[in-house]
């Protein structure tokens, strides 16, 4: 079956010719037609220019050019602009919008002749941690359909979890690569701020974003990392320096990695099942000869009140560029300007968008700025200097990446803190700029539990070293939803 297949598995058969790009592609159209009426990963199904494309990765094959990834088919996060195809970045008010350009990042993984299959579901504007909010609806845990895959990269975990796709595109502001790769038991990886181009990437808080791949294993996620990594100039946050070869380092020793153990990330309001399966797998680090510290990060509690005041004042001034004028939703029969304005943002956007843009324009209004958002951008210094101090003692840090395991669809919609909670271990690395990532251990009662690893600012290939060396060790990556892996003779 081609889609239980690892990257590197399928790019051997791609080079050797034992397989095309165009058999390969039409594989996994012919999966998602199967199963994207069940699981909503998909936004839009672009499925004849993923066959162009793969002819074309099968001529690049032919000719022997290209790299690991050509030919391979791949779905992006509808937040990526792609040339002539709708970017709607789950919202109403971009439904209409077809963008006239590539981000960096699908221009990147074009050029390798990667086909892309589509456009994957989100939470509206990459608000959320469930992907309810967005406007094309839901998409299903493919563990079990009535629960969410987390966000708000929902449908890039789900699809990659039900091997729609072999691999993703996602982002992450507050956690949305690492808790939705959690949630659906697949590998994720959110790259140091400033890692990965944002050019392209419809911003929410752009001090936070960054993007990164969901796939089924690290060595898989090491892959598309190296490819999407590197200095832009379109990006002036980018930051030149090197983008080692991550696949170089996969199978560095383990031989004295010092791990650290927050005790703030072991408390209160974590699920005692995934507390126990978490340590189960560091167990199996302390086997490979990793040594355990415990470390403190004492002002952990305050990211998430941080957190929701800096990203919504960014959003809040992100969004004012849809007003229904340039492109996107624009109201029927405005009777002036200021009608215009309102209702094109009124009728557009949805609950929480608008809940953020309220408390962002609120927290940057000058009786206010001081208090909320001056007082914010202090906290996120202070959790900045917690991870520095850690680093002066470990080389990882590692705990759960999720309080629970997926919740049911509508469990949380009406409380918005709950919500915000689901990111209480993911938060604040972003607040730092920090790398991390979330991996699949064992499951509790049928539903997966990730293993959250953040390392020091440019250290992803540790980070994909040290989650490669389970991953050899152990098969919890290669569990898959036997509801979506049926019959198929590929
Ligand atoms: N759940 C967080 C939020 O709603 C993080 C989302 C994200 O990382 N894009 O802001």
């Amino acid at each position: 079956m081609m889609h239980t297949k690892s990257l590197s598995e399928l790019s051997t058969a791609l080079q050797k010719g034992s397989l095309s790009s165009v058999e390969l592609t039409q594989h996994y159209l012919d999966r998602i037609e199967k199963y994207d009426s069940v699981l909503n990963c998909f936004v839009t199904v672009t499925a004849e220019q993923a066959l162009n494309s793969a002819k074309q990765a099968d001529v690049m094959l032919a000719k022997g050019e290209g790299n690991a990834l050509t030919g391979i088919p791949l779905g992006q996060k509808d937040i990526f602009c792609t040339n002539g195809v709708r970017t709607a970045c789950g919202s109403k008010m971009l439904d209409n919008f077809i963008a006239p350009y590539n981000a960096t990042v699908v221009e990147k993984l074009n050029a390798c002749g990667m086909p892309m299959l589509g456009k994957l579901n989100m939470d509206e504007f990459a608000m959320g941690s469930s992907t309810e909010s967005s406007f094309y609806g839901a998409t299903k845990n493919p563990w079990d359909t009535a629960r969410v895959p987390g966000g708000s990269s929902g449908g890039s975990a789900a699809a990659v979890a039900a091997r729609l796709v072999p691999i993703a595109t996602a982002t992450d502001t507050g956690g949305s690569i690492r808790q939705p790769a959690a949630l659906c038991g697949v590998t994720g990886i959110k790259p140091t701020y400033g890692r990965v181009s944002r050019w392209g990437m419809i911003a929410y808080a752009s001090s936070f974003d960054q993007a990164g791949p969901i796939a089924a294993s690290a060595e898989d996620c090491a892959l598309l990392l190296g490819a999407i990594a590197g200095f832009d100039e379109k990006d002036s946050t980018s930051i030149e320096h090197d983008v080692p070869n991550y696949t170089a380092g996969l199978n560095d020793s383990l031989q004295g990695l010092k791990i650290g153990l927050p005790r703030e990330y072991f408390g209160e309001g974590l699920d005692p099942a995934i507390a126990s399966v978490i340590n189960a797998a560091i167990d199996s680090y302390k086997a490979m000869g990793a040594e355990i510290v415990e470390i403190s990060l004492p002002n952990t509690h305050l990211a998430i009140p941080a957190y929701y005041v800096l990203a919504p004042a960014e959003c809040s001034s992100n969004l004012s560029r849809f007003d229904g004028v340039r492109y996107g939703y624009r109201c029927k029969n405005p009777e002036n300007l200021d009608d215009m304005y309102m209702r094109s943002r009124g009728e557009a956007f949805g609950e929480e968008v608008k809940r953020r843009i309220m408390v962002g324009t609120y927290a940057l209004s000058a009786g206010y700025y001081d208090a909320y958002y001056l007082k914010a951008q202090k906290i996120r210094r202070l959790i900045s200097d917690d991870f520095t101090q850690a680093f002066k003692q470990v080389d990882v840090i590692m705990g759960p990446t999720t309080p629970t395991t997926a919740f049911k669809l509508g469990e949380k919609s009406n409380d918005n803190i709950s919500m915000y909670l689901a990111d209480i271990y993911t938060i604040a690395l972003n607040l730092a700029g920090l790398p991390g990532m979330s991996l699949p251990v064992e499951a509790v009662a049928g539903l997966p539990v990730g293993l959250q690893i953040i390392a020091n600012h440019f250290e992803e290939g540790k980070l994909l070293n040290v989650a490669h060396q389970y991953q050899q060790q152990t098969a919890w990556h290669q569990q898959m939803p036997a509801a979506f892996m049926d019959i198929d003779k590929g």
